[in-house]
Protein backbone atom coordinates (compact mmCIF):
# COMPACT_ATOMS: atom_id res chain seq x y z
CA UNK A 1 0.00 0.00 0.00
CA UNK A 2 1.33 3.62 -0.78
CA UNK A 3 -0.53 7.20 -1.06
CA UNK A 4 -1.83 6.54 -4.33
CA UNK A 5 -2.63 3.06 -3.76
CA UNK A 6 -4.09 3.14 0.18
CA UNK A 7 -6.18 -0.10 -0.37
CA UNK A 8 -6.67 -3.23 -2.00
CA UNK A 9 -9.72 -1.86 -3.48
CA UNK A 10 -7.90 1.25 -4.76
CA UNK A 11 -5.12 -1.47 -6.21
CA UNK A 12 -7.91 -3.55 -8.05
CA UNK A 13 -9.06 -0.27 -9.63
CA UNK A 14 -6.24 0.74 -10.63
CA UNK A 15 -4.51 -2.31 -12.34
CA UNK A 16 -8.36 -2.76 -13.76
CA UNK A 17 -8.08 0.89 -15.50
CA UNK A 18 -4.84 0.85 -16.35
CA UNK A 19 -5.49 -3.03 -18.51
CA UNK A 20 -8.70 -1.29 -20.10
CA UNK A 21 -7.01 2.19 -20.69
CA UNK A 22 -3.89 -0.27 -22.61
CA UNK A 23 -6.54 -2.14 -24.57
CA UNK A 24 -9.09 0.28 -25.65
CA UNK A 25 -8.02 3.90 -25.19
CA UNK A 26 -4.25 3.85 -26.16
CA UNK A 27 -4.43 2.18 -29.66
CA UNK A 28 -6.71 5.08 -30.57
CA UNK A 29 -5.16 7.90 -28.89
CA UNK A 30 -3.29 8.89 -32.04
CA UNK A 31 -5.63 9.03 -34.53
CA UNK A 32 -8.15 10.77 -32.61
CA UNK A 33 -5.93 13.34 -31.45
CA UNK A 34 -5.05 14.02 -35.55
CA UNK A 35 -8.87 13.91 -36.72
CA UNK A 36 -10.14 16.33 -33.67
CA UNK A 37 -12.49 13.31 -33.13
CA UNK A 38 -14.13 12.57 -29.81
CA UNK A 39 -14.62 8.83 -29.19
CA UNK A 40 -18.50 8.70 -28.22
CA UNK A 41 -18.51 5.10 -28.07
CA UNK A 42 -15.71 4.07 -26.14
CA UNK A 43 -17.08 6.98 -23.61
CA UNK A 44 -19.84 5.51 -23.37
CA UNK A 45 -18.70 1.51 -23.28
CA UNK A 46 -16.73 2.71 -19.63
CA UNK A 47 -20.54 2.65 -18.22
CA UNK A 48 -19.81 -1.21 -17.98
CA UNK A 49 -17.21 -1.04 -15.76
CA UNK A 50 -19.36 1.35 -13.43
CA UNK A 51 -16.48 4.21 -14.11
CA UNK A 52 -18.98 6.89 -15.60
CA UNK A 53 -20.63 7.14 -12.33
CA UNK A 54 -17.61 6.96 -9.60
CA UNK A 55 -18.59 8.57 -6.96
CA UNK A 56 -22.08 8.43 -7.64
CA UNK A 57 -24.53 6.51 -5.18
CA UNK A 58 -24.80 2.60 -5.67
CA UNK A 59 -28.80 2.89 -5.22
CA UNK A 60 -28.63 4.89 -8.46
CA UNK A 61 -26.00 3.05 -10.38
CA UNK A 62 -22.80 3.87 -9.64
CA UNK A 63 -19.12 3.21 -7.76
CA UNK A 64 -20.30 5.29 -4.74
CA UNK A 65 -16.27 5.28 -4.51
CA UNK A 66 -13.74 8.03 -2.98
CA UNK A 67 -11.48 11.06 -4.26
CA UNK A 68 -8.43 8.79 -4.52
CA UNK A 69 -10.27 6.63 -6.85
CA UNK A 70 -11.44 9.62 -8.80
CA UNK A 71 -7.75 10.18 -8.89
CA UNK A 72 -6.35 6.74 -9.98
CA UNK A 73 -8.73 6.76 -12.92
CA UNK A 74 -8.14 10.37 -14.27
CA UNK A 75 -4.61 9.53 -13.93
CA UNK A 76 -4.59 6.40 -15.51
CA UNK A 77 -6.65 7.67 -18.63
CA UNK A 78 -4.55 10.71 -18.81
CA UNK A 79 -1.06 8.45 -19.00
CA UNK A 80 -2.46 7.82 -22.65
CA UNK A 81 -4.78 10.05 -23.29
CA UNK A 82 -5.69 13.42 -21.88
CA UNK A 83 -8.26 14.34 -24.64
CA UNK A 84 -10.24 11.86 -23.73
CA UNK A 85 -9.33 11.94 -20.42
CA UNK A 86 -10.72 15.57 -20.57
CA UNK A 87 -14.23 13.77 -21.74
CA UNK A 88 -14.70 11.43 -19.17
CA UNK A 89 -13.99 14.48 -16.29
CA UNK A 90 -16.64 16.81 -18.13
CA UNK A 91 -19.07 13.54 -17.92
CA UNK A 92 -18.05 12.16 -14.57
CA UNK A 93 -17.21 14.84 -12.54
CA UNK A 94 -18.22 18.16 -13.92
CA UNK A 95 -21.64 16.35 -14.15
CA UNK A 96 -22.24 13.21 -12.26
CA UNK A 97 -20.38 14.19 -9.05
CA UNK A 98 -22.59 17.46 -9.21
CA UNK A 99 -25.86 15.69 -9.48
CA UNK A 100 -24.94 13.18 -7.06
CA UNK A 101 -24.07 15.46 -4.09
CA UNK A 102 -26.17 18.64 -4.74
CA UNK A 103 -29.32 17.01 -6.91
CA UNK A 104 -32.72 16.24 -4.72
CA UNK A 105 -33.98 12.46 -4.68
CA UNK A 106 -36.13 13.11 -7.89
CA UNK A 107 -33.86 14.33 -10.35
CA UNK A 108 -31.19 11.53 -9.06
CA UNK A 109 -33.68 9.04 -9.30
CA UNK A 110 -34.60 9.86 -13.10
CA UNK A 111 -30.78 11.15 -14.15
CA UNK A 112 -28.20 9.71 -12.24
CA UNK A 113 -29.24 5.78 -13.85
CA UNK A 114 -28.86 6.84 -16.90
CA UNK A 115 -25.35 8.88 -16.87
CA UNK A 116 -24.03 5.78 -14.67
CA UNK A 117 -24.69 3.42 -17.27
CA UNK A 118 -23.47 5.69 -20.86
CA UNK A 119 -26.67 6.20 -22.17
CA UNK A 120 -26.83 9.81 -21.43
CA UNK A 121 -23.34 11.82 -21.43
CA UNK A 122 -23.28 15.10 -19.41
CA UNK A 123 -21.53 18.22 -19.84
CA UNK A 124 -21.51 21.28 -17.32
CA UNK A 125 -22.05 24.75 -18.85
CA UNK A 126 -20.11 27.71 -16.50
CA UNK A 127 -18.10 29.85 -18.70
CA UNK A 128 -19.60 32.13 -21.49
CA UNK A 129 -18.28 34.13 -24.49
CA UNK A 130 -17.27 37.59 -21.82
CA UNK A 131 -17.00 35.61 -18.92
CA UNK A 132 -14.48 32.91 -17.68
CA UNK A 133 -12.82 33.65 -14.50
CA UNK A 134 -14.98 36.09 -13.57
CA UNK A 135 -17.79 33.69 -13.18
CA UNK A 136 -20.13 36.32 -11.77
CA UNK A 137 -19.86 38.54 -14.75
CA UNK A 138 -22.47 36.10 -16.62
CA UNK A 139 -25.14 37.35 -18.67
CA UNK A 140 -27.20 33.97 -19.57
CA UNK A 141 -30.48 34.32 -17.60
CA UNK A 142 -33.00 32.80 -16.12
CA UNK A 143 -36.57 33.94 -15.53
CA UNK A 144 -39.19 31.94 -14.03
CA UNK A 145 -42.75 32.12 -16.37
CA UNK A 146 -46.16 32.28 -15.41
CA UNK A 147 -46.59 28.93 -15.40
CA UNK A 148 -43.62 27.92 -13.05
CA UNK A 149 -41.02 26.90 -15.57
CA UNK A 150 -37.71 28.56 -16.04
CA UNK A 151 -37.04 30.66 -19.23
CA UNK A 152 -33.32 30.41 -19.81
CA UNK A 153 -31.40 33.11 -22.99
CA UNK A 154 -27.50 33.22 -23.57
CA UNK A 155 -24.96 31.35 -24.51
CA UNK A 156 -22.28 29.11 -23.02
CA UNK A 157 -18.44 28.83 -24.16
CA UNK A 158 -16.00 26.55 -24.46
CA UNK A 159 -18.25 23.28 -23.48
CA UNK A 160 -16.33 20.20 -22.94
CA UNK A 161 -19.40 17.52 -24.31
CA UNK A 162 -21.20 20.16 -25.51
CA UNK A 163 -21.52 18.50 -28.62
CA UNK A 164 -21.28 14.51 -29.30
CA UNK A 165 -20.50 14.22 -32.68
CA UNK A 166 -19.33 15.97 -35.86
CA UNK A 167 -23.40 16.71 -36.56
CA UNK A 168 -23.56 19.11 -33.74
CA UNK A 169 -25.58 16.66 -31.67
CA UNK A 170 -25.84 18.16 -28.06
CA UNK A 171 -25.11 16.88 -25.21
CA UNK A 172 -27.86 14.63 -23.39
CA UNK A 173 -27.93 16.47 -20.40
CA UNK A 174 -26.20 20.16 -18.98
CA UNK A 175 -25.80 20.96 -16.01
CA UNK A 176 -26.21 25.47 -16.65
CA UNK A 177 -25.33 28.58 -14.11
CA UNK A 178 -27.74 31.43 -14.98
CA UNK A 179 -28.16 34.45 -13.47
CA UNK A 180 -31.54 34.34 -11.99
CA UNK A 181 -31.57 38.11 -10.31
CA UNK A 182 -29.65 40.23 -7.53
CA UNK A 183 -29.62 40.21 -3.57
CA UNK A 184 -30.67 42.31 -1.34
CA UNK A 185 -27.16 44.15 -1.67
CA UNK A 186 -26.65 44.20 -5.38
CA UNK A 187 -24.61 40.83 -5.62
CA UNK A 188 -25.52 38.84 -8.31
CA UNK A 189 -28.00 35.78 -7.48
CA UNK A 190 -27.14 32.62 -9.55
CA UNK A 191 -29.11 29.26 -9.98
CA UNK A 192 -28.49 25.80 -11.36
CA UNK A 193 -30.46 23.82 -13.83
CA UNK A 194 -30.57 20.53 -15.31
CA UNK A 195 -31.16 20.79 -19.31
CA UNK A 196 -31.79 17.65 -21.30
CA UNK A 197 -31.50 17.12 -24.88
CA UNK A 198 -34.67 17.81 -26.97
CA UNK A 199 -36.03 20.47 -24.34
CA UNK A 200 -37.16 23.75 -26.49
CA UNK A 201 -34.37 26.60 -27.02
CA UNK A 202 -31.34 24.26 -26.51
CA UNK A 203 -28.83 23.57 -29.44
CA UNK A 204 -25.10 23.78 -30.37
CA UNK A 205 -24.13 26.71 -31.91
CA UNK A 206 -21.03 25.56 -32.92
CA UNK A 207 -17.66 22.73 -32.06
CA UNK A 208 -15.00 24.33 -31.84
CA UNK A 209 -11.85 23.57 -33.60
CA UNK A 210 -8.29 23.71 -34.04
CA UNK A 211 -7.73 23.55 -30.55
CA UNK A 212 -3.28 23.79 -29.45
CA UNK A 213 -4.57 20.32 -27.61
CA UNK A 214 -7.26 18.07 -25.93
CA UNK A 215 -8.11 17.48 -29.39
CA UNK A 216 -10.06 14.30 -29.09
CA UNK A 217 -12.46 16.09 -26.80
CA UNK A 218 -15.61 17.97 -27.97
CA UNK A 219 -15.85 21.79 -27.15
CA UNK A 220 -18.54 23.75 -27.88
CA UNK A 221 -20.81 26.97 -27.87
CA UNK A 222 -23.99 26.11 -26.45
CA UNK A 223 -27.25 28.39 -26.99
CA UNK A 224 -30.32 28.53 -25.26
CA UNK A 225 -32.51 30.90 -26.86
CA UNK A 226 -35.96 31.01 -25.15
CA UNK A 227 -35.08 27.89 -23.90
CA UNK A 228 -38.40 26.27 -21.64
CA UNK A 229 -36.73 24.12 -18.34
CA UNK A 230 -39.48 22.65 -16.10
CA UNK A 231 -39.59 23.95 -12.28
CA UNK A 232 -38.50 20.30 -11.23
CA UNK A 233 -34.77 20.61 -12.65
CA UNK A 234 -34.07 24.20 -10.85
CA UNK A 235 -31.08 22.58 -8.48
CA UNK A 236 -31.82 23.46 -4.87
CA UNK A 237 -33.10 26.77 -4.68
CA UNK A 238 -32.81 30.03 -6.45
CA UNK A 239 -29.47 31.80 -5.75
CA UNK A 240 -27.73 28.82 -4.41
CA UNK A 241 -25.41 27.96 -7.20
CA UNK A 242 -22.30 29.33 -5.73
CA UNK A 243 -22.26 26.77 -2.64
CA UNK A 244 -22.37 23.87 -5.14
CA UNK A 245 -20.07 25.42 -7.54
CA UNK A 246 -17.24 26.04 -5.66
CA UNK A 247 -17.86 22.50 -3.80
CA UNK A 248 -17.84 20.98 -7.23
CA UNK A 249 -14.87 22.90 -8.54
CA UNK A 250 -12.45 21.47 -5.58
CA UNK A 251 -12.86 18.10 -7.09
CA UNK A 252 -12.61 19.61 -10.74
CA UNK A 253 -9.47 20.99 -9.83
CA UNK A 254 -8.19 17.72 -7.68
CA UNK A 255 -9.03 15.54 -11.06
CA UNK A 256 -7.66 17.63 -13.72
CA UNK A 257 -4.31 17.59 -11.64
CA UNK A 258 -4.86 14.07 -11.61
CA UNK A 259 -4.72 14.40 -15.30
CA UNK A 260 -1.64 16.41 -15.01
CA UNK A 261 0.04 13.74 -13.33
CA UNK A 262 -0.96 10.94 -16.06
CA UNK A 263 0.32 12.77 -18.57
CA UNK A 264 3.95 13.39 -16.44
CA UNK A 265 4.12 10.05 -15.75
CA UNK A 266 3.96 8.74 -19.79
CA UNK A 267 6.76 11.83 -20.48
CA UNK A 268 9.04 10.34 -18.04
CA UNK A 269 8.41 7.26 -19.08
CA UNK A 270 9.18 8.10 -22.82
CA UNK A 271 12.25 10.14 -22.31
CA UNK A 272 13.79 8.04 -19.75
CA UNK A 273 13.27 5.01 -22.68
CA UNK A 274 14.96 7.31 -25.27
CA UNK A 275 17.59 8.98 -23.48
CA UNK A 276 18.63 4.73 -22.87
CA UNK A 277 18.17 3.45 -26.33
CA UNK A 278 19.42 6.53 -28.39
CA UNK A 279 23.36 7.17 -28.80
CA UNK A 280 25.44 10.05 -29.56
CA UNK A 281 29.11 10.70 -29.21
CA UNK A 282 29.68 6.91 -28.88
CA UNK A 283 27.41 7.36 -25.51
CA UNK A 284 23.88 6.86 -24.32
CA UNK A 285 22.52 10.12 -24.12
CA UNK A 286 21.81 9.52 -20.81
CA UNK A 287 25.71 9.73 -19.82
CA UNK A 288 25.26 13.73 -20.67
CA UNK A 289 24.62 16.10 -18.06
CA UNK A 290 22.44 18.50 -19.68
CA UNK A 291 20.14 15.48 -20.37
CA UNK A 292 20.25 13.80 -17.00
CA UNK A 293 18.99 17.62 -15.59
CA UNK A 294 15.67 16.88 -18.06
CA UNK A 295 15.15 13.60 -16.69
CA UNK A 296 16.10 14.32 -12.79
CA UNK A 297 14.67 17.75 -12.81
CA UNK A 298 10.74 15.91 -14.13
CA UNK A 299 11.31 12.69 -11.58
CA UNK A 300 11.49 15.29 -8.68
CA UNK A 301 8.66 17.15 -9.84
CA UNK A 302 6.65 14.14 -10.83
CA UNK A 303 7.44 12.64 -7.34
CA UNK A 304 6.22 15.50 -5.47
CA UNK A 305 3.38 16.41 -7.86
CA UNK A 306 2.02 12.85 -7.10
CA UNK A 307 2.40 12.80 -3.48
CA UNK A 308 0.46 16.37 -2.85
CA UNK A 309 -2.38 15.21 -5.43
CA UNK A 310 -2.55 11.78 -3.48
CA UNK A 311 -2.30 13.59 -0.18
CA UNK A 312 -5.16 15.94 -1.05
CA UNK A 313 -6.92 13.22 -2.09
CA UNK A 314 -6.67 11.26 0.77
CA UNK A 315 -8.47 14.16 2.59
CA UNK A 316 -11.09 15.37 0.64
CA UNK A 317 -14.45 13.99 1.02
CA UNK A 318 -16.43 14.46 -2.51
CA UNK A 319 -19.48 16.42 -1.73
CA UNK A 320 -18.33 18.55 1.54
CA UNK A 321 -16.51 22.13 1.05
CA UNK A 322 -13.22 23.20 2.71
CA UNK A 323 -10.56 21.76 0.42
CA UNK A 324 -10.30 24.99 -1.82
CA UNK A 325 -6.43 25.94 -0.67
CA UNK A 326 -5.07 22.57 -1.59
CA UNK A 327 -7.22 22.00 -4.75
CA UNK A 328 -6.47 25.03 -6.09
CA UNK A 329 -2.72 24.28 -4.94
CA UNK A 330 -2.41 21.13 -6.89
CA UNK A 331 -3.82 21.99 -10.21
CA UNK A 332 -1.48 24.81 -9.94
CA UNK A 333 1.67 22.85 -8.91
CA UNK A 334 0.47 19.99 -11.14
CA UNK A 335 -0.01 22.28 -14.33
CA UNK A 336 2.98 24.08 -14.57
CA UNK A 337 5.37 21.11 -13.80
CA UNK A 338 3.30 18.57 -16.18
CA UNK A 339 3.92 21.43 -18.91
CA UNK A 340 7.67 21.71 -18.28
CA UNK A 341 7.96 17.57 -17.71
CA UNK A 342 6.22 17.53 -21.53
CA UNK A 343 8.65 19.94 -22.34
CA UNK A 344 11.83 18.23 -21.27
CA UNK A 345 10.53 15.28 -22.91
CA UNK A 346 10.56 16.80 -26.25
CA UNK A 347 14.00 18.31 -25.69
CA UNK A 348 15.44 14.95 -24.85
CA UNK A 349 14.12 12.79 -27.68
CA UNK A 350 14.84 16.00 -30.25
CA UNK A 351 12.87 16.29 -33.66
CA UNK A 352 11.38 12.31 -32.63
CA UNK A 353 10.07 14.37 -29.97
CA UNK A 354 8.91 17.16 -31.87
CA UNK A 355 6.43 14.39 -34.39
CA UNK A 356 3.39 13.06 -33.77
CA UNK A 357 4.28 9.56 -33.86
CA UNK A 358 6.76 9.38 -30.70
CA UNK A 359 3.55 10.82 -28.12
CA UNK A 360 4.84 13.67 -26.26
CA UNK A 361 4.45 16.35 -28.81
CA UNK A 362 0.69 15.78 -27.89
CA UNK A 363 1.21 15.72 -24.10
CA UNK A 364 2.91 19.14 -24.86
CA UNK A 365 0.36 20.61 -26.68
CA UNK A 366 -2.76 18.87 -23.76
CA UNK A 367 -0.36 19.84 -21.21
CA UNK A 368 -1.21 23.57 -21.60
CA UNK A 369 -4.76 23.29 -20.99
CA UNK A 370 -4.28 22.90 -17.36
CA UNK A 371 -3.34 26.24 -16.75
CA UNK A 372 -6.57 27.54 -18.03
CA UNK A 373 -9.35 24.89 -17.61
CA UNK A 374 -10.67 25.01 -14.50
CA UNK A 375 -9.92 28.21 -13.19
CA UNK A 376 -6.23 29.67 -15.01
CA UNK A 377 -2.81 29.43 -13.04
CA UNK A 378 -3.69 32.99 -11.99
CA UNK A 379 -6.70 32.32 -10.41
CA UNK A 380 -5.03 29.30 -8.37
CA UNK A 381 -3.07 32.31 -7.28
CA UNK A 382 -4.98 34.99 -6.30
CA UNK A 383 -7.81 32.24 -4.28
CA UNK A 384 -4.63 30.59 -2.15
CA UNK A 385 -2.98 34.07 -1.80
CA UNK A 386 -6.77 34.80 -0.43
CA UNK A 387 -7.20 32.15 1.20
CA UNK A 388 -3.75 32.30 3.35
CA UNK A 389 -4.60 35.97 4.28
CA UNK A 390 -7.76 34.33 6.46
CA UNK A 391 -6.17 30.97 7.40
CA UNK A 392 -2.28 31.74 7.65
CA UNK A 393 -2.39 28.85 10.47
CA UNK A 394 -2.46 26.41 7.29
CA UNK A 395 1.27 27.37 6.93
CA UNK A 396 2.47 26.14 10.15
CA UNK A 397 -0.15 23.17 10.69
CA UNK A 398 1.13 19.26 10.88
C1 LIG B 1 -10.53 22.99 -24.01
C2 LIG B 1 -11.36 23.74 -22.99
C3 LIG B 1 -12.36 23.06 -22.30
C4 LIG B 1 -13.16 23.75 -21.38
N1 LIG B 1 -14.24 23.11 -20.79
C5 LIG B 1 -15.13 23.82 -20.06
C6 LIG B 1 -16.35 23.21 -19.59
O1 LIG B 1 -16.61 22.02 -19.79
N2 LIG B 1 -17.24 24.00 -18.92
C7 LIG B 1 -17.01 25.32 -18.68
O2 LIG B 1 -17.84 25.97 -18.08
N3 LIG B 1 -15.85 25.92 -19.09
C8 LIG B 1 -14.92 25.20 -19.78
N4 LIG B 1 -13.77 25.80 -20.25
C9 LIG B 1 -13.55 27.22 -19.96
C10 LIG B 1 -12.43 27.48 -18.95
O3 LIG B 1 -12.84 27.12 -17.68
C11 LIG B 1 -12.08 28.98 -19.09
O4 LIG B 1 -11.41 29.12 -20.32
C12 LIG B 1 -11.25 29.49 -17.94
O5 LIG B 1 -12.00 29.52 -16.75
C13 LIG B 1 -10.70 30.90 -18.23
O6 LIG B 1 -11.72 31.75 -18.64
P1 LIG B 1 -11.54 32.65 -19.98
O7 LIG B 1 -11.11 31.74 -21.07
O8 LIG B 1 -12.80 33.40 -20.18
O9 LIG B 1 -10.36 33.62 -19.68
P2 LIG B 1 -10.43 34.98 -18.81
O10 LIG B 1 -11.14 34.73 -17.53
O11 LIG B 1 -10.95 36.07 -19.66
O12 LIG B 1 -8.91 35.22 -18.53
C14 LIG B 1 -8.01 35.80 -19.46
C15 LIG B 1 -6.70 36.07 -18.72
O13 LIG B 1 -6.93 37.04 -17.68
C16 LIG B 1 -6.49 36.52 -16.44
N5 LIG B 1 -7.34 37.00 -15.34
C17 LIG B 1 -8.68 37.08 -15.30
N6 LIG B 1 -9.08 37.53 -14.10
C18 LIG B 1 -7.97 37.72 -13.35
C19 LIG B 1 -7.69 38.18 -12.03
N7 LIG B 1 -8.67 38.54 -11.19
N8 LIG B 1 -6.41 38.24 -11.62
C20 LIG B 1 -5.38 37.88 -12.44
N9 LIG B 1 -5.57 37.46 -13.71
C21 LIG B 1 -6.84 37.37 -14.17
C22 LIG B 1 -6.61 35.00 -16.58
O14 LIG B 1 -5.83 34.30 -15.64
C23 LIG B 1 -6.14 34.82 -18.02
O15 LIG B 1 -4.73 34.82 -18.05
C24 LIG B 1 -12.91 25.12 -21.11
C25 LIG B 1 -11.86 25.78 -21.77
C26 LIG B 1 -11.10 25.11 -22.70
C27 LIG B 1 -10.04 25.86 -23.44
Amino acid sequence: MSISNPSEEHVMLREMVRDWVKENVEPQAFEHDKEEKFNLELLKSMGEMGLLGISAPEEYGGAGLDATACTIVHEELSASDPGFALAYLAHAILFVNNLSFNGNDEQKARILPKVCSGEWIGAMAMSEPDAGTDVLGLSTTAKQTEDGNWCINGRKMWITNGCLDESGTPADVVWVYAKTGTDERGRVQMSTFIVEAGMPGYSVGQKIYDKTGMRASNTAELVFDNCIVPASNLVGNTGESLIHMMCNLEAERLTLAAMSLGLSRRCLDEMNRYATERTAFKSQIRDFGQVQRHIGDSWAKYRAMRAYIYGTAASMTLGKPGHRLDSDGVKLFAATAAKEIADSAIQVMGGYGYVGEYHVERLWRDSKLMEIGGGTVESHQKNITKDLSKTPDSINQY
